[in-house]
């Protein structure tokens, strides 16, 4: 019987993951590796940056779903390029399935380009996709406890997100022990609070992500694995 470790298996993902970064660096495109739960406002928070940035900043979209093309053209009817991976099944995406749309799409002039992974918080954590950043989605609903639940999704990430804070008032979800766990186990990521659907917060996580347009080429920070 052949047995493939799993470690192996990372490490021919990270040897595409670092193509697809040197691709997009290359290009002068800043990725963005949005992770978070199904239902967790992936989509919405992409969308309200994308109308937040209107016509300033040009973007594109990967959205990885299991099926369905429904993310996909939320993103388009704003006028931005979006391209849907279809993972049939797979929890994840991988640094193949991006190496493949990144094939599909015109990076010309993109200076942004989000990829919505599959809602989870556990596997996608495992897999670098050649992002230079990730940010992670966690909306109130979900609970103040999941960073000590998954801590590597959170410790592998630049910036948290908490979403949905509009609906606060009627959910016991304590921030600050939010706040403390991610500072414990990522004292580096920057942490943002917003209710995307109102705009609430919505400018400083913009602005968060201008400043890491703005640092040229070849000096995006990169998340790669802890
Ligand atoms: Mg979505
Ligand atoms: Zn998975």
């Amino acid at each position: 019987m052949r047995i493939v470790a799993a470690k192996k298996i990372l490490k021919a993902n990270d040897q595409v993951a670092a193509k697809n970064r040197d691709l997009l660096s290359g290009a002068g495109v800043c990725c963005v590796n949005v992770l978070g739960s199904p239902g967790s406002g992936k989509t919405t928070f992409i969308e309200a940056l994308l109308k937040h940035f209107g016509g300033r900043i040009r973007a594109a979209v990967i959205e990885g779903d299991i099926a369905g093309t429904i993310d996909a053209e939320r993103i388009e009817a704003l006028g931005v390029p979006a391209l849907q991976i279809n993972t049939e099944g797979a929890c994840h995406l991988d640094a193949p399935m991006v190496a493949a749309a990144l094939r599909e799409l015109d990076l010309n002039g993109v200076q942004l380009l989000f990829i919505e992974n599959v809602g989870n918080l556990v596997c996608p954590a495992s897999f670098d996709l050649g992002e230079h950043l990730r940010i992670v989605v966690l909306s109130v609903s979900e609970g103040d406890d999941k960073a000590v639940k998954y801590p590597a999704v959170f410790q592998s990430a630049q910036a948290v997100c908490i979403t949905k804070t509009d609906l606060s008032p009627y959910i016991d979800f304590n921030l600050s022990r939010i706040m403390a766990d991610v500072r414990r186990l990522n004292p580096g990521a920057s942490c943002f609070q917003v209710a995307a659907l109102r705009g609430e917060g919505v400018p400083a996580v913009a602005e968060w992500l201008a400043e890491h347009l703005h640092t040229g080429r070849s000096d995006f920070g990169h998340s790669g694995q802890k």
